[in-house]
Formats: structure tokens, sequence, C-alpha cells
């Protein structure tokens, strides 16, 4: 019988667009999280933006004043990783160029989309990002290493240079896919083709949906499903769309978008959005601040049913953000913590250094 090795993701960054407060919507909302976990034995993975971290250092180092809590971020990460959990790489590269403007983190939205960069500057950034978190947290983990990362806006398309420069940097896992998923804006990309919804894969460099035996990365897609609309419906879900719009990216005209403007045109787009939204299917992930206690245990028993028969271990990997984790969150996340819990012999708390990449997934990994 498989055993379901269950992942938590925890994206650690403030708002898209450069608002908030480090410590209430990092530091805060992720020691309660960290709290609930250990009550049951989970693991967090907190996948922590380096970009954004890097600025509020820069910030602290130029003023002498820590107003965006850097120091407690940075015990923050030491304690996760001193109790159990683990620390990988998260990278928003618009903020590397960023300017604070009236206590907002102004963003350089010519870097927005990081796999979209020239190799030279994808390979620095990474680069830097993993070096940092290498010489914060070997200070309490000698043998810490990063090698896991996850693109901001889960854009690794195109897939060449950002995946060359991720094996480039010693980075081993890839966790930004969801099967299902397409994008075109900002960050484009089109995950229908993915190798699988679940179980990982060895990338191609050219395209991150496909397998190739002999590649050097591994995809740890983030489970998803396609589903309807009305699984989307929970109170959870609800107060992520109003958060972010109060939060709002400042809308900017797109080149050659002619269609801005005109009412009759405006009314027609409407309506189509509206029914693909209700006749379409869309990617549901597993989300651990968003889906009902409920809608969580349900997925874990489809995926149970599904790979009964495997023999090998398979990765649940959600995904959430600290700042999306209120104490509502916590009354839905609890009854799935206490399920999983409830059944070691089917089920296990799991980062990512306890899979066996070679042996179990066929991965010819050799840096
Ligand atoms: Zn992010």
């Amino acid at each position: 019988m498989a055993m379901l090795k269950v992942v938590f993701t925890l994206d650690y960054e403030i708002h898209g667009n450069g608002e908030g407060s480090p410590y209430s919507l990092m530091v805060e909302p992720t020691q309660r999280l960290m709290d609930l976990f250990d009550n049951y034995g989970a693991k967090l993975t907190i996948l922590a933006d380096v970009s954004e971290i890097l600025k509020f250092k820069e910030y602290f180092d130029e003023h002498g004043r820590d107003d965006y809590h850097y120091a407690e971020i940075i015990e923050q990460l030491r304690y996760a990783l001193i109790n159990g959990h683990d620390v990988q790489l998260h990278i928003h590269s618009s903020y590397t160029n960023s300017r604070l403007e009236k206590g907002k983190w102004c963003q350089d939205w010519s870097e927005y989309s990081l796999s979209e960069l020239k190799y030279g500057r994808i390979n620095e950034i990474i680069g830097v990002g993993k070096a940092f978190l290498e010489k914060e947290l070997r200070v309490v983990k000698p043998d810490y290493k990063c090698f896991v990362f996850r693109a901001a806006n889960w854009s690794m398309s195109p897939s060449l240079n950002i995946c060359k420069a991720l094996v480039e940097n010693g980075i081993e896992i890839d966790t930004s896919v969801f099967k299902y998923g397409k994008r075109s804006g900002r960050v484009s990309f089109d995950y229908r083709e993915a190798f699988s919804d679940t179980l990982p894969w060895p990338i191609s460099v050219n395209n991150v949906c496909f397998r190739d035996p002999g590649g050097k990365l591994v995809e740890f897609p983030i489970y998803c499903e396609n589903r309807q609309i009305t699984s989307f419906l929970t109170p959870n879900r609800l107060f992520r769309v109003i958060q972010a719009s109060f939060h709002k990216h400042k809308t900017y005209k797109l080149e050659g978008d002619s269609t801005t403007g005109n009412p009759s045109v405006k009314k027609g787009m409407l309506l189509k959005k509206v029914l693909t939204m209700i006749l379409e299917k869309h990617a549901w992930k597993l989300d651990f601040n968003q889906c009902s206690g409920k809608q969580l245990v349900s997925g874990l028993k489809r995926i149970e049913k599904k790979y009964n028969n495997c023999e090998i271990d398979i990765p649940v990997v959600l995904i959430g953000h600290s700042k999306l984790f209120t104490k509502w969150n916590r009354k839905t996340l609890e009854p799935f913590l206490k399920y999983i819990a409830r059944s070691p012999e089917k089920y296990m708390f799991a980062s990512f250094g306890q899979f066996d990449l070679v042996n179990t997934y066929n991965c010819s990994l050799d840096n």
C-alpha cells in the first residue's frame, strides 16, 4: 500500500503589490501556524521570498531601524529549522530593484517574471537567494541545504533558462507547477499537459511539463484537480478575494489593447468571462488556507483511492500563504491535521528531504 507523504508548503511574503507589514503578514501568522502544527507533529515547509527579505535587510542596514522586522524573520526561519520544519527558496524577482515609496515597495515590473529574464540575470538572482538562506540558516543547522524552489506566480515558463539556472545552482526540486493551470498576462504559462497532477517527474529543460528520464531537476507538482466553480465557494476563499481587493496591483494598459474604453466590447467580454467561469472547469489546488476542512480530507481520500495499489511513496503537496492564515482558517485546518495524524499507517507529515528522488522516481540526479 502506498504511503501518502503530506507536504505543507507556505509562501512567506507580504502582499503582491508591495503593501503590508511583514510582522502581521509573515511572522505572526507563521508562528501561530507552527504552534498548531507542533500539536500534531506536522511539518511546515516555508518558501521564503528572499528578494523581499533582502530589501527588509537593506532598509535595516541603511536606516538602523528594523521597521520591516528583518531580525524577527531570520529568527523565525531559524526557529522553524530547529523545530523540525523546513525553509526553502521562493523568489519574487520584481523586488530585487524595488524602491520604498510612502511605506510601499514599488517593484521593477520589467523583472516581474523571473523565467523571462536573461539567463545570466536569472542565475544571479537564484544564486544570491540560495547563498543567503544557506548562510543565515547554517548558523543553527550546519548541514542545511537549500535545494527546493518555487517560482513567484507559479511561472516556470519559458522553462529553458530558469531550469538551467536552477540546476546550475544545485537546486534539485521545483514545486511551482499545478496541472490544469493556465495564465496569460504579466506571467504566462500553460500546465494543462503537465506529466502528472500528483507524481513527481524529472523535468525536460525545454518544457517543465514534460518528463525527461535524464532530467536533473525534479518537479513536485502542487496537487490539483480540474473542478467546477462551485468547489471554489468557501468562506476562506471569500476572505482572500476581499483581502486582495484592498491590495490591488496598479493596473496598467497592455500595449496594443484597443478594447479598453468601448462599452459594448467591454460588456461582451465580461459576459464571455462569466460564462467561461460557470461552464468551464478550473484548476483547484489543494490550498490549506482556502479549502474547507471537509474539502481537504476528501481530496486526500481521492488521492489515496487513486494510488491504492502503488508501492511507492506518493507526495501530496499542499499550498498556503502566511498572510491568509486567519483564526477562522485554524478551525478548518485543524480537523485535517487531526485526520492525518490519526492514521500513521497510511499518512505521514513530510518535507522534501524525505523523498528518495533517485530510487523512487527514477531521477538521475548526480549534482
Ligand atoms: Zn509568492
